[in-house]
């Protein structure tokens, strides 16, 4: 599944000549501060890349130091992730601010054993800091960035993670790591959409194995059966969250009625779960809550 010496460089090039010419201009690429980089691929999953490079403007204006993170309470936290969702992911990257202050001197690790030990710091985001912010050779394989090099690279969607992970570092150009993660995720949003591939005009064109074999069906991973967005936990925990922050801190709040559809049960049962993952605090009657304040 090694690619030719010759064909990599070509297809390399390929990446990097176009992305030369058609970077996104997103806030968080102007930057290679490693605490930085860290909020903006925290700050990116699961979230539009112009949505996710407002949003870190704002939240680095706020944090832009490990300490300054450290020393906010949850709640300031959580009113500042506003709008962006699985707010567990800020109660993680407070606590990984307080790891890299307590252990680290206020420096981001530049180990990837160092970075996986932080809170919330999942395999992808500890490669996506050590390309992005210390430029080192590694892939960073999301999904975007996964599609891209399965179907161009190596055309086969069954590599076993690990054997695909040591072919995907393989393929990172010499001291471009950096370049060669922002080139891949551009390819990707542009040309290499799961559906629909605009092959035509992708840079990889001439060199995609998945092209070359005809674009096979890849099993189609549906979602029949999904509920409705307002019928999920999810969605409930949104809008608990958001009427806490419209709340003063300190103040409680009461919730003894259903929400949307969501009987009061299951408001109850949602506050006991955002209590325990560190976001607020419930009172002894178990319909009273408020966000966390203390540090
Ligand atoms: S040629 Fe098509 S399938 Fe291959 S990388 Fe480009 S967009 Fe993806």
């Amino acid at each position: 599944m090694s690619v030719a010496p010759a064909a990599l460089a070509e297809m390399q090039s390929a990446v990097l000549d176009w992305y030369a010419g058609n970077a996104r201009d997103l806030a968080f690429r102007r930057t290679t501060d490693p605490w930085s980089v860290l909020v903006s691929e925290v700050i990116a999953q699961q979230t539009q890349a112009a949505r996710a490079a407002d949003a870190w403007t704002r939240f680095i204006d706020l944090f832009p130091t490990p300490n300054a993170l450290a020393a906010a309470s949850p709640a300031t936290v959580i009113r500042a992730w506003r709008g962006l969702g699985y707010n567990r992911r800020a109660v993680a990257l407070r606590e990984a601010a307080i790891a890299i202050v307590e252990d680290h001197g206020g420096r981001v690790p530049d180990s990837y054993d160092g970075l996986i030990r932080l809170p919330g710091i999942g395999p992808y985001t500890a490669r996506a800091v050590l390309a992005i912010a210390f430029n080192r050779p590694v892939a960073a394989l999301d999904t975007t960035i996964r599609r891209v090099l399965t179907r161009a690279f190596t055309g086969d969607d069954d590599v076993p993670p690990r054997t695909f992970q040591a072919l995907a570092d393989e393929y990172v150009p010499a001291g471009r790591g950096a370049t060669w993660t922002h080139a891949l995720m551009d390819v990707g949003a542009a040309f290499c959409r799961a559906r629909d591939p605009r092959c035509d005009a992708c840079p990889l064109a001439s060199h995609c194995k998945f092209l070359a074999a005809g674009r096979p069906p890849v099993a189609a991973r549906g979602r029949a059966g999904s509920k409705p967005f307002r019928a999920t936990t999810r969605w409930l925990r949104g809008r608990i969250l958001d009427r806490l922050r419209d709340s003063p801190d300190g103040r409680w709040v009461t919730f003894d009625g259903p929400i949307g559809t969501h009987d009061v049960d299951a408001v109850i049962e949602a506050l006991g779960d955002l209590a325990s993952e560190g976001m607020l605090e419930v009172d002894d009657t178990g319909t009273g809550a408020r966000l966390r304040t203390e540090r």
